[in-house]
C-alpha cells in the first residue's frame, strides 16, 4: 500500500485529493494545525473524515516537519498548506512568506535528509505569473512577473522545489495550478462569497454582495479535476512542471450572471456594490492557461464546464442554507 502525506488537508484540495488517494487505496495523512477547535467540515462532506490519519504540525515549524518526515517516510508528498488568500497577503506579508516560502524549504529539506526517494508535489499557482502572457495565454515557457507578496512567496517555493531536483535528483516538480473552486471553497475568495451571497439573497438572509473589481479575468476550472493532474505528475517517471488549466477564461462579472440567473435573479447588478476595499493594491487582469503539456503527457483533461461548476456551487449554497 502506497502512503501519502497531504499539507492543507482541511482545505479545499486537500479533501478532494484525500478522497482520490483513498480510492486508490493509499494510507493518507494528513498534516494539521495544533487547534482548539479544527475545522474538519470540508472532509466530513466529502465523507472522509475518518479515513485519514492526522498528524499535527505547522509549516513554521521546521522540527514538526522533520519529525513527520521522519516518523511516517511516506511515498508522496503533496504540499498544499498555504496562506492562499491573496488579500491578506498584502496585510500579512511575513506570515505569507514564512508559511508559503520558508515552510517549503523545510519540508524539502526533510525529505532530503530523511527520506530522498519520497516524490514531492508543490502546490503553485497561476499567480506567479501577474501580468505576463505570450499571445495573451500562460504557459511553462511564459516569464513570471508575480504582483502579490503571495504570488512572491510562491515563486520562492517554485524555485527551491527545482532547485531540490537538480541538486540532488529528487523527485519534485510543481503543479502550475489556475484558478479551481468547488462547493467547499474557502468563503473569501471571490466565487464562493459570490455563491454565498446570491444564496443569502434568495432566501432573504442578505441584501448584498460587495465586491472588487467584476471585469477581472480569471481561467476557472473545477478542484476535483485538478487534484487528478497533482496525482496524475506525481507517477511519472521523470519530476516536471505543469501548467494546469482550462484554457478558457471568464470575467467575474460572467460569473455573477450564470450564478444570479441560476436562481431566477436577472436585474442582479442591483445586489452587487462595488467596494474599492476589495480591490487589490496591484491588479491582475487576466489569466488564461494553456495546458497542452499536462494533456500530451500525462493525458489530463479538465472534465466540469465553467457554468456547470458555477451552477453546483450554487446549488450547494442554497442546500446548505436551507438546512439551517
Ligand atoms: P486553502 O483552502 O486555503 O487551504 C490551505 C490549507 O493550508 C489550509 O488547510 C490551512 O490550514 C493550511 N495551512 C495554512 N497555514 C499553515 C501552516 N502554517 N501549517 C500547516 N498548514 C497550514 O487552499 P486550497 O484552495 O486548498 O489550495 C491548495 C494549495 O494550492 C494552496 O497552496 C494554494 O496556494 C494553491 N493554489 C490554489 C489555487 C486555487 O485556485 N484554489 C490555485 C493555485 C494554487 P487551516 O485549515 O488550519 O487554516
Amino acid at each position: 500500500m502506497k502512503t501519502a502525506l497531504i499539507t492543507g488537508i482541511l482545505g479545499q484540495d486537500g479533501p478532494y485529493l484525500a478522497k482520490l488517494l483513498l480510492e486508490k487505496d493509499y494510507k493518507v495523512y494528513g498534516l494539521i494545525r495544533r487547534y482548539s477547535n479544527p475545522n474538519f467540515s470540508n472532509l466530513t462532506d466529502l465523507q472522509i473524515a475518518d479515513k485519514i490519519e492526522y498528524i499535527q504540525g505547522d509549516m513554521t515549524d521546521e522540527a514538526s516537519l522533520i519529525n513527520i518526515i521522519k516518523t511516517i517516510r511516506p511515498d508522496e508528498v503533496y504540499n498544499l498548506a498555504a496562506q492562499s488568500f491573496v488579500a491578506s497577503s498584502w496585510d500579512q506579508a511575513r506570515l505569507t512568506t514564512e508559511v508559503n516560502s520558508l515552510g517549503v524549504l523545510y519540508l524539502l529539506n526533510a525529505i532530503k535528509f530523511f527520506s530522498p526517494t519520497t516524490k514531492f508535489y508543490q502546490a503553485s499557482t497561476s499567480e506567479m505569473f501577474g501580468n505576463s502572457s505570450i499571445d495573451g495565454l500562460q504557459n511553462e515557457e511564459t516569464p513570471f512577473h508575480p504582483r502579490s507578496p503571495y504570488a512572491i512567496a510562491k515563486l520562492y517555493a517554485y524555485w527551491m522545489t527545482n532547485n531540490f531536483k537538480e541538486s540532488y535528483g529528487m523527485f519534485c516538480c510543481n503543479g502550475i495550478l489556475f484558478n479551481h473552486e468547488s462547493p467547499i471553497r474557502g468563503k473569501e475568495f471571490v466565487t464562493r462569497k459570490i455563491t454565498d451571497g446570491i444564496a443569502k439573497i434568495k432566501l432573504e438572509l442578505a441584501k448584498e454582495i460587495r465586491l472588487g473589481n467584476l471585469d477581472s479575468k480569471r481561467d476557472w476550472g473545477f478542484a476535483g479535476d485538478y487534484v487528478r493532474a497533482m496525482y496524475l505528475m506525481m507517477q511519472q517517471e521523470k519530476p516536471d512542471n505543469y501548467i494546469i488549466s482550462t484554457g478558457i477564461t471568464h470575467s467575474i462579472r460572467d460569473f455573477c450572471e450564470i450564478a444570479f440567473n441560476h436562481v431566477g435573479i436577472s436585474d442582479w447588478e442591483k445586489y452587487v456594490v462595488i467596494d474599492p476595499q476589495f480591490k487589490r493594491p496591484a491588479e491582475l487582469f487576466t489569466l488564461q492557461g494553456k495546458s497542452d503539456k499536462a494533456k500530451n503527457i500525462l493525458g489530463w483533461e479538465p472534465e466540469v464546464k465553467f457554468e456547470e461548476l458555477v451552477k453546483t456551487m450554487v446549488d450547494a449554497d442554497l442546500e446548505r442554507l436551507s438546512k439551517k
